[in-house]
């Protein structure tokens, strides 16, 4: 099982390796972002399902095609 990169839509970041990663904004800019407050946590059980449901979505899509 490799580990997981991905964008998070419903918080708005990158989760690299089961990570959250922090926003690519300035220090002086004090942005709320997720990836500001929450940086270096481990995903959440609702982010990895939502990885996973991606995954499942992309299994599908290629059973469409076929
Ligand atoms: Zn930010």
């Amino acid at each position: 099982m490799t580990t997981p990169t991905y964008f998070d839509y419903d918080s708005q970041c990158w989760i690299v390796d089961g990570h959250v990663q922090r926003c690519g904004h300035p220090e002086m800019m004090n942005c709320q972002c997720y990836g500001r407050i929450h940086e270096g946590e481990p995903a959440t059980a609702e982010q990895k399902k939502q990885w996973d449901d991606r995954l499942s979505a992309l299994r599908t899509t290629c059973h469409v095609t076929y």
